[in-house]
């Protein structure tokens, strides 16, 4: 596509948009009486304006029925999680039976791990991308422990080659292949939450498989974000946030995917509770676990209903719109992000500073973030953003990461945000 500078380029695109209205389905936060550049869905999206309904239904069901909620409730508390199994489904790429929303991401993750960490003296090492999401690389860290392992040797870090900002999917395949006789776990982030780097999770696990180790993947950047297709891939396992892409509200309920073939091994080891038993003899408070062959027994406790209600306000919002849609619309809005920010940099031509892509511009490789660094640019740039009504994400000591949001950003954003960077950094 052929981008221009122009405002009215910007705003032709948002009027051929096809989304274009999902926009108003969400509450911007204000700066001077209009909506501000909101560039950090990332990390927190939007409160959809359905919420507040969703949630007032279950408070009035709970006003109403009191315990008979759990079945006398419009949607009865007792099934509640498993309205999320469709619409997860189509965001992760699964079958239906293979996902379900429970609890919160790190506690997942070591809930997953329980299953799918299960080190020998032999093989019990785990593979990760260096600089992970710091809970992550705890979890990943405790876990060894756990298991009597020092995690210095037990973790091997893939970190991008000297000079470069990405990690080569070579590299990792490399050190798979070196590992391959001691290697328990690949256990990475799908999208990396500072470069947005989108890694190819289907060689990956293709290549952990073949040396006799299990992937799993922390979708926290990817989920709503990027084409997924875990169960064609074969992924173990991966877990997610809802309150980033998934406008889910803070601390909103996490997701969890476990591959089918785990699901119906009644064999596969899960840290159980009532919630996972079968369904049919819950009730009968039997000593015997007998797990649902789905990932709905991963779940412990009965659904936090409260947080879950934001949880389908969003994912409803979601089924409109088509994740295939959202991801298209996303592909163009980075890219025409990435040609403002270059074009900006030719403008102003200047030997004192350069703005610098580090996110991949090839758009197979990425999500919607846009992470920049600003050379010879310090906070003092972020500060006067976020004056002007932009609100991103900055991260010492020169980082800008943006997220324009195919659901409820747009063009104008982009412009804007172009705009405003330009009158700085020309004053
Ligand atoms: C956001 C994020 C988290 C946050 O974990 P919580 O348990 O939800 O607090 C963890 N890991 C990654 C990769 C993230 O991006």
């Amino acid at each position: 596509m052929e981008f221009n500078t122009s405002l009215d380029f910007a705003l032709q695109q948002d009027k051929n948009d096809s989304l274009k209205h999902f926009r108003d389905k969400f509450y911007f936060p204000q700066h001077n009486g209009k909506n501000s550049i909101y560039f950090t869905g990332n990390s927190l999206g939007l409160q959809p304006k359905s919420t507040a309904s969703y949630i007032q239904q279950e408070l009035n069901d709970w006003a109403e029925f009191g315990v008979e909620g759990h079945f006398m409730a419009k949607n009865p508390w007792f099934a509640y999680h498993e309205m999320f199994a469709e619409p997860l489904s189509k965001i992760v790429g699964a079958k239906p039976t293979e996902v379900v929303a429970m609890n919160a991401l790190t506690v997942n993750l070591h809930l997953l791990m329980a299953s799918f960490y299960k080190p020998t003296s032999q093989r019990y090492k785990i593979l990760c991308e260096a600089k992970a999401f710091p809970s992550d690389q705890y979890a990943l860290q405790s876990q060894a422990q756990l298991h009597g392992f020092n995690p210095e040797e037990a973790l091997i870090e893939i970190s991008p080659r000297e000079g470069e900002k990405l990690i080569r999917l070579e590299d990792i395949l490399f050190h798979i292949e070196q590992n391959a006789d001691s290697l328990a776990l690949v256990m990475m982030g799908g999208v990396n939450y500072f470069t947005g780097q989108l890694f190819d999770m289907e060689t990956i696990t293709k290549a952990a498989h073949g040396v006799g180790a299990k992937a799993g993947f922390d979708l926290a950047h990817a989920a709503g974000n990027v084409k997924l297709a875990l169960h064609n891939w074969k992924v173990d396992f991966a877990c997610w946030c809802s309150y980033k892409y998934l406008n889910s509200g803070p601390g909103g309920v996490s997701g969890i995917f476990v591959h089918e073939k785990h699901t119906q091994n009644k064999d596969t080891f899960r840290l159980s509770g009532w919630w996972g038993q079968n369904k049919n003899t819950r009730f009968l408070m039997e000593k015997e676990f007998d797990p649902i062959p789905t990932a709905e027994s991963w779940q412990m406790s009965n659904a936090p209903v409260l947080s879950m209600a934001a949880h389908k306000a969003s994912l409803d919002i979601f089924e409109e719109a088509g994740i295939e849609n959202l991801i298209s619309k996303s592909k163009k809005l980075s890219a025409y992000l990435i040609y403002l920010i270059q074009q900006l940099n030719t403008e102003l031509n200047s030997k004192k500073f350069h703005l610098e892509i580090i996110s991949p511009l090839n758009e197979s490789e990425r999500g919607c973030q846009v992470s920049i660094v600003a050379h010879g640019l310090g906070k003092n740039l972020f500060n006067k953003l976020t004056e002007n009504g932009v609100i991103a994400d900055w991260r010492e000591p020169n980082v800008i990461r943006t997220a324009p949001v195919p659901l409820y950003n747009n063009f104008e954003d982009c412009w804007h945000f172009y705009s405003i960077l330009k009158k700085i950094l020309n004053s």
